[in-house]
Order: C-alpha cells, then sequence, then structure tokens
C-alpha cells in the first residue's frame, strides 16, 4: 500500500522528534541535488536522525511500505547520487559527525559516517598518523559519502582508494538488520562483502559507522612540477615516470586552461604559459625522498619538460597542492558553468586520449579544461559550457557521454571515483552487456528485495537496455 505524504509524515512523527524532520519546500531546497546541479527533483520529506536505532526505524517504515530512501552526507558527489526521489525520503546523516576513538596502537579510527573526510586527518594528526584518501572535496565530503562512491584523491595512486583504508563497518540493511561487514584483522571469515558494498552508491545499505586504517605520517615529502608544452608529451612522461619503477606519492595533471585558472585563483607559482603541468610528490624517508626527487627531476627533463621545479619547504608543497586542489572551482570563474567527466584509462593511453579529445573539443566548439589523476589514469575532463545557451548543455552532455564511450574504447571504465548514479546510466550499456547488467539487478535484488534504496541510480533498467541497442544498431 502507498502511503501519502502527510500519512508518511504521520508515521515519522512517531519514530523520530520534530526537529529531524523537514517538510516543507524552502527548507528542503538544498536537499534537491548533490554537486551535479544540472539533475534535480524534490523529495517529499528529508529526515536527520540522530541515532543509529532512529535511523533504523526509517528504513524499517521505508521497507515496510516500500517508500524510495536516498541517504546522503554532504551532498558533494558529483553524479546525481544523492539525488532524491520525487516519492521518497532523503536520510542526511549529517548528524553523524563524531569520532569515536582513535587507537594509535593500532592505527585505526572508529568514525560515524557524517565525519568530513579531514577531519579523519585533523584528529589523528596529535599521534602523527593520518587518512591516506584525500579527495579535492575533502574539507567537505564525508566518510559514508566516500565508502558509498570509493572516493579516490591525488594520494591514491601510493596509498590506495577508500576501498584499501577501511577495515570494517556497520550498516542497516534495506531490511533494517544491523550488521557488520569486514574486520579490524587483515582478513575475515566468508565472502569480501568490503569490496561488493564500497562503492555501492548507497544501493545496498546506510552506513552507521566506519573503521579506517590510519598511516603514519611520512617523514618527508617534496612537490617535483614540471612543465611542458605539449599535452601529449606531458601525458607520455607519466607514463615514463611509472615506467621507471617509481611510485610517486601523487602524480596529478592539469592542461593550460586549468593552469591558468588555477594559478589566477591561488596563486600556486604554476607557468601560466605552459600546455601542460605534472605534479609529482616524493615522499618516504629523507633520503628516499631525495633520491627519487633527484631521478625524477632528471627524468623529466629527459622526457621533455621545459621547466622542472621541486618544492623548498612544506609551505612551497602546500602551495603547489593548493592551486590543483582549488583547481574545479579556480575553473568555474572562467566559464559560467562546467561540467566534470570521470572516466579511466590505462596509463599508456593518456597521451592518444587527450589527441581524441582535442579533436573533439574541436568538433563540439565546447572548450575542455582537464585536471585528473594522471598517475592512475583518472580523467577529469571539465567541459566548459553555458547553460544559458539553448541547447548548449545537451550538446555538452554527449560530448561527455563520448569521452566516457572513448575511454571504454580504449580499454578503460566510465567511472574513475564519481560512480554511475544517475549520470553514467546511458554509458554503462558501453561497458556492460545486458546479462552482466541483469546480473547487477540479481545481486541488487539479493540486498535489496523492494528496491528501495536510491531506486532508479547505478545500474539501467533492462528495458532501457533493448531500446538502447536498438536505438545504436540502428544508428
Ligand atoms: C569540488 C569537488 C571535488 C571533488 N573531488 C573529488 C576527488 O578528488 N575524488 C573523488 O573521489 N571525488 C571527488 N568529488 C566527488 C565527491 O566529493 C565524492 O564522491 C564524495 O565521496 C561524496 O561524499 P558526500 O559525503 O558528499 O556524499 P553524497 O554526495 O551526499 O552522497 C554520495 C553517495 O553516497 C551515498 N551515501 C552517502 N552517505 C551514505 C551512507 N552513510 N551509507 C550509504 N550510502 C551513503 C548517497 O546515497 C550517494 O549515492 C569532488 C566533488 C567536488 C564538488
Amino acid at each position: 500500500m502507498a502511503l501519502s505524504k502527510t500519512q508518511i509524515l504521520a508515521e515519522l512523527v512517531s519514530i523520530l522528534p520534530r526537529h529531524c524532520i523537514i517538510s516543507d519546500e524552502e527548507t528542503q531546497r538544498p536537499y534537491e541535488c548533490d554537486g551535479l546541479s544540472v539533475y534535480c527533483e524534490m523529495p517529499l520529506v528529508v529526515v536527520l536522525p540522530e541515532s543509529v536505532s532512529q535511523v533504523q526505524s526509517v528504513i524499517r517504515l521505508c521497507h515496510q511500505y516500500g517508500i524510495p530512501l536516498v541517504a546522503r552526507g554532504a551532498g558533494t558527489g558529483l553524479c546525481a547520487g544523492a539525488m532524491p526521489h520525487a516519492e521518497g525520503i532523503v536520510l542526511s546523516l549529517a548528524k553523524f559527525n563524531r569520532i569515536l576513538e582513535i587507537d594509535p596502537d593500532a592505527r585505526t579510527a572508529r568514525v560515524q559516517p557524517g565525519v568530513r573526510n579531514l577531519a579523519i586527518t585533523e584528529a589523528a594528526e596529535d599521534y602523527d598518523l593520518y587518512y591516506a584518501p584525500d579527495p579535492s572535496s575533502q574539507i567537505a565530503c564525508t566518510i559514508g559519502g566516500n565508502i558509498a562512491e570509493n572516493s579516490g584523491g591525488v594520494h591514491c595512486l601510493k596509498y590506495g582508494l577508500t576501498i584499501h583504508n577501511i577495515l570494517a563497518f556497520d550498516m542497516l540493511t534495506a531490511e533494517g538488520e544491523l550488521v557488520t561487514i569486514g574486520h579490524e584483522g587483515l582478513d575475515s571469515p566468508g565472502y569480501d562483502l568490503l569490496s561488493l558494498l564500497i562503492g555501492s552508491e548507497g544501493m545496498l545499505g546506510v552506513v552507521t559507522e566506519i573503521t579506517v586504517k590510519l598511516l603514519p605520517k611520512p617523514e618527508k615529502a617534496q612537490v617535483v612540477m614540471a612543465a611542458f608544452d605539449d599535452i601529449e608529451i606531458a601525458g607520455e612522461a607519466v607514463a615514463g615516470v611509472i615506467a621507471a619503477g617509481i611510485i610517486p606519492g601523487g602524480l596529478e595533471m592539469m592542461d593550460s586552461y586549468a593552469i591558468q585558472a588555477a594559478e589566477e585563483y591561488c596563486h600556486a607559482g604554476y607557468p601560466t604559459d605552459a600546455e601542460a603541468l605534472l605534479l609529482c610528490e616524493i615522499d618516504g624517508t629523507t633520503e628516499e625522498v631525495q633520491e627519487h626527487v633527484d631521478r625524477v627531476e632528471a627524468l623529466f627533463h629527459q622526457l621533455g619538460a621545459i621547466t622542472v621545479r621541486t618544492s623548498r619547504n612544506e609551505a612551497e608543497r602546500m602551495l603547489l597542492w593548493k592551486g590543483r586542489k582549488s583547481a574545479f572551482p579556480a575553473v568555474g570563474r572562467i566559464s559560467p558553468d562546467y561540467y566534470c567527466m570521470d572516466g579511466t584509462i590505462p596509463r599508456s593511453r593518456l597521451a592518444y586520449v587527450l589527441k581524441r579529445m582535442n579533436e573533439m573539443s574541436a568538433h563540439y566548439g565546447l572548450r575542455v579544461a582537464n585536471v585528473f589523476h594522471a598517475g592512475d589514469g583518472n580523467l577529469h575532463p571539465l567541459i566548459l559550457f553555458d547553460a544559458n545557451v539553448p541547447g548548449e548543455l545537451e550538446k555538452t552532455e554527449e560530448f561527455g557521454g563520448k569521452i566516457l564511450e572513448l575511454c571504454v574504447e580504449v580499454g578503460g571504465c566510465i567511472t574513475g571515483e564519481h560512480g554511475v548514479g544517475v549520470e553514467k546510466l546511458k554509458q554503462m550499456h558501453a561497458q556492460f552487456s545486458e546479462e552482466e547488467l541483469a546480473q547487477f539487478h540479481r545481486v541488487k535484488d539479493a540486498f535489496d528485495s523492494r528496491g528501495i534504496l536510491n531506486p532508479g541510480k547505478g545500474i539501467p533498467l533492462l528495458k532501457r537496455c533493448q531500446e538502447y541497442r536498438s536505438i545504436e544498431s540502428a544508428k
């Protein structure tokens, strides 16, 4: 039996304090989208519970009446994963923002899902420890959202993605049962459900508590900045560094639009006449860092860099990263709108993909600023457009779709770290066969038989697959 909004509110009032429920349109407005604001929808109601048992009651209510439920962290996601369902409830985890325990001996932290990514590192600093995955949004995004998207960041090349840095978490299933997934040891008995659930985009359960791994802070870190007058040569240099057997702490690339925008925004000392910039962080013991910095500097010269400069102190290092980490908002200042794509390719195909993207950019008449985790082949082309120009958004979406298909064509995939959400449903067809998509539906069904958790996202409906394939084959 489907409930009306009034009936849902009456049920919610019986399980939550009134101040935990937002039902008027104006106060709900900030929840209508995530960071990808071209997709938005108003929910029936937003709830902000304060205890796990309250979350459990909300989930049980949704399960009983088949009400769509969308969990939400900070809403910084870039694939419309946290976009509300028009007939559903948004479950904000914002009040679950406590760091419960730091165990310096075990090098772990137990935290609630609404804790900001950066807050974990800040809390661990007293013990000379830190939490490695560092999305550029780390000042705002939550660890619950990071788990749902398997988020990455500058340091994931060496230290792994979210999945490599989580030991265990508590999760409420779609029926409202509280289960613990994973183990504080290195391995756990049974199937590796952590691998299945991390990156499942809020579609298989709601995470309520997490144990993360902490790493000792490296003794020393330096950034080598190399400027190139050709973006393809810079792409080849990325492959060259890794081929030389060096695994940098981070290896990031920016093209000329991004360099100029970031430099204007935060004066990081980037050479604004360069076509491409690589930032290569070397960390470890003082001796290791010295040896690798010397090798990387020599390699960059050998691989065609026009200038190479290395940070001399911590302030310089932080400033070089500040430019990179502010690149998205900085690009926002040189264009009325931008659309951030996210795909992954084999590193060896970087130069080829950049060349093809330049061709596509000319074809569509839309500029592209490239800012990305070059070391792990994770592209973030930012397509610059103006949503007020009729048809430009549609053209941008088509261009973005072609970039993702190019990623698949060269042996990569349509997601790097932002997830599928609503945004990439179409491109799932380019990546997976109908049989594979049917298997994904079976997995979803096994965890959420009523389909209440984040419905309509992540996996395209099979009927749509058939329609899509017949359109594509008719082309
Ligand atoms: C400027 C900018 C830079 C960014 N840089 C990066 C980057 O470098 N790397 C990167 O990986 N991402 C990046 N992102 C994307 C985004 O920050 C990440 O995807 C982040 O993990 C989202 O976290 P959130 O708390 O905002 O989650 P939300 O956007 O609120 O939600 C994301 C997904 O997680 C689900 N979810 C949230 N909490 C829970 C929970 N407790 N249990 C189950 N499901 C849950 C939601 O339903 C949704 O599907 C960037 C975004 C912006 C705006």
